[in-house]
């Protein structure tokens, strides 16, 4: 080590992630310069320790065992705005709190980001399984991304369509995972467009507050508040708060399996579904776990169903990585047992937590 980075040992992982569950990291950088990562990689490398990346831990899952590895927290701040002809093109680092630079963007009059307001966790993150909610994701935005590249050791300019976005998925989530650092990423956003409201559910909201051509100020207040309802924004007195947002994705089945799930609840249960462009159809996980016959807000033990979002495991005192990784497994041989449909988390685990393998 050049003494520019400062190496602490058996750090809690738990006061780092959104859950608050887990054991520590062996070794911890707070990197807040880019030769802090690369001095981490090297001291890691020369020492044969894996090494793992640290956002907001807000879509990580900790096994309690913690983790034997360098855990490189990524805390590099910045951003740069230039505008181009009908374009800004917004270059963030990756420990940019997320939310922050979602205002930032709002505040002065630049669309492409507003319905992702209130998504916690840093901007490192947002590409890494393709960021999205209420109709945006930041594929439509992401123009390109810096990052190191642990294969070549270098640092690299990746264009957004070799980062294979798909539905909560990219090149650094299934093809390539743990490849590449994210050093910052740029987003082009259009200044005076106007906001995205392709979700009826903001729509409505937008409609009861009267607001028929919402700015862009107006539909991120509205997505806040819809995601407070459901305890979807980190709020240190809710008592849903210790959760990593959504456990699970929302399937996406071959037409006919969707078919095959409809004719078991009856075409007249009113049954969400989402036509993919390739034919395939999405459903609503939280759909299929409420009538698998969970409830929002059951208990088992120190963990359950959140109460005002049914696809979020909530932690309560006393919890533990193995309680939401049992209870995770119930939830999703209920539904695999209900309707022979195989539900894949959302978040990262650290450590073996008995999800990987399909239910
Ligand atoms: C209440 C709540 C609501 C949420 N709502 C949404 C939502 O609406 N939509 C949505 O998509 N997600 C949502 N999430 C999930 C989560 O906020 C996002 O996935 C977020 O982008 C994770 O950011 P993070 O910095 O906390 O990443 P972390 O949890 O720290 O890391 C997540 C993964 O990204 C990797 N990673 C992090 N930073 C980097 C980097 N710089 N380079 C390379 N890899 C990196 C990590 O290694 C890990 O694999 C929600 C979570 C919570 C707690």
């Amino acid at each position: 080590m050049d003494g520019a980075m400062t190496l602490l040992e058996r750090v809690s992982l738990a006061s780092r992630t959104t859950l608050g569950v887990g054991g520590p990291a062996r070794w911890l950088v707070k990197a807040r310069k880019e030769a802090e990562i690369l001095d981490a990689l090297d001291w890691a490398a020369a020492r044969g320790v894996p090494v793992r990346v640290l956002g907001g831990g807000s879509n990580v899952v900790v096994a309690d065992e913690g983790v034997e590895a360098l855990v490189i927290q990524v805390a590099l701040r910045g951003r740069v705005a230039r505008e181009t002809a009908g374009t800004v093109e917004l270059t963030a680092a990756a420990g940019e709190p997320w939310d922050e630079l979602v205002g930032h963007a709002v505040e002065r009059g630049w669309a492409g980001l507003e319905c992702l307001s209130g998504i916690p966790g840093l901007v490192g993150a947002t590409p890494i399984q393709n960021v999205g909610a209420y109709g945006q994701d930041v594929s439509q935005t992401v123009t390109g991304l810096r990052a190191v590249d642990r294969q070549s050791r270098r640092v690299v300019m990746l264009a957004a369509s070799e980062c294979r976005f798909g539905y909560r998925d990219s090149l650094f989530r299934s093809a390539e995972p743990e490849r590449f650092i994210v050093l910052d990423v740029t987003y082009r956003l259009r200044p005076g467009g106007a906001p995205a409201v392709r979700y009826t559910e903001l729509a409505r909201h937008l409609e009861s507050r009267g607001l028929a051509a919402p700015t862009l100020a107006q539909v991120r207040e509205s997505v806040i508040e819809i995601r407070r309802a459901k305890s979807m924004v980190l709020d240190p007195g809710d008592p849903n708060r210790r959760s990593c947002g959504s456990f699970f994705v929302n399937p996406v089945l071959a037409a006919a399996d969707a078919a095959r799930v409809e004719a078991l609840v009856g075409a007249d249960a009113g049954m969400p579904r989402w036509p993919e462009p390739d034919g395939r159809v999405k459903l609503s996980a939280a759909w299929l776990i409420e009538r698998a016959g969970f409830r929002r807000g059951e208990r088992a033990g120190p963990v359950g169903l959140s109460t005002r979002h049914t696809l979020a495991i909530v932690c309560h005192d006393g919890a533990r990585a193995g309680d939401v990784a049992a209870f995770a497994r119930r939830v999703r041989a209920g539904v695999a047992e209900r309707f022979g449909v195989h539900l894949a988390p959302e978040p990262v685990f650290w450590g073996s937590l008995g999800l990987d393998v399909p239910a």
